[in-house]
């Protein structure tokens, strides 16, 4: 038996990182997945290794949106669960943001989530419930300097979530937030081997735990909001961090 057996799930940025270890995870638990990202190669071929089905999705394009749903149902028959994954990160102090910049984090981070409950709620509810989790980050809760956009994207998430509770509660939809701190993905550590030292430096210092996240461990908080184990619980951000938003550390 698996946590998610019978139950058909879309994946969003599902190509790689975090959302691919979802698509893995979610996929070894019994559930239909739709993996669903712009990186069509590497998402076609984890959809393909997984026996999952991948979609071209722009989280962005409420077109996209429309196209994946009826790809979904005509592959599945119907969607019960999303995980609104997909998100860009840039680095930039505010003064020096250009509006273009700033907006396109919006567009990708805010708006695809807000894009995402629309197109997929409905569909849910005609499914008779089911679960939405939204990503946001540690920085959907707190500040972190040089990521003014993306931190502001990520807080409205957290808004997002808490209000499509409220409003899908009847419908009998749960709907949470991960709010991971530092994941070892392709969007923390862009330079990858090379900067590799550098980062568990970095992550030893910052985090009590002493590194950084892993993203199959993010996989597993998403399953939990996914699956029955949290069929109480809506509304609410679950950080994942290793204890980095707990405090100060001076030991
Ligand atoms: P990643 O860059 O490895 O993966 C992001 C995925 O989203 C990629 O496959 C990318 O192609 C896809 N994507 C980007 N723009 C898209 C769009 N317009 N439409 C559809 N797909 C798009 O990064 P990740 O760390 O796996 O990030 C996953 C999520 O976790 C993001 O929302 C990110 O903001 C969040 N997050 C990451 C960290 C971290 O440290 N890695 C921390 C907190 C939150």
């Amino acid at each position: 038996m698996g946590k998610l057996d019978g139950r058909v799930i879309l994946v969003t940025g599902a190509a790689r990182g975090q959302g691919e270890q979802e698509a893995r995870l979610f996929r070894a638990e019994g559930a239909e997945v739709v993996v669903a990202d712009v990186l069509d190669g590497q998402g076609e071929a984890l959809a393909k290794e997984i026996g999952a089905c991948y979609v071209h999705l722009d989280v962005g394009e409420e077109a996209d949106w429309r196209s994946a749903v009826t790809a979904a149902k005509a592959e599945y028959g119907r969607i019960d669960g999303l995980v609104n994954n997909a998100g860009i990160l840039r680095f930039n102090s505010l003064v020096d943001t250009p509006l273009d910049e700033f907006m396109n984090v919006v567009r990708v981070n805010q708006v695809g989530v807000f894009l995402g409950i629309k197109a997929v709620a409905p569909e849910i509810g005609a499914a008779g419930g089911g679960t939405i989790v939204n990503t946001a980050s540690y920085t959907g809760l707190t500040g972190m300097a040089y990521v003014g956009a993306y931190s502001a994207t990520k807080h409205a998430i957290v808004g997002l979530t808490r209000v499509a509770a409220l409003e899908l509660a009847p419908k009998g939809i749960r709907v949470n937030a991960v709010c991971p701190g530092a994941v070892d993905t392709p969007m923390s550590n862009p330079g990858a081997e090379a900067e590799a030292g550098a980062v568990d430096a970095l992550y030893r210092r910052l985090v009590p735990l002493g590194r950084i996240g892993r993203p199959d461990e993010v996989a597993r908080l998403a399953l939990f909001l996914t699956s029955e184990d949290s069929s109480y619980i809506t509304g609410q951000p679950f950080v994942i961090d290793g204890g980095w938003l707990a405090g100060v550390s001076a030991i």
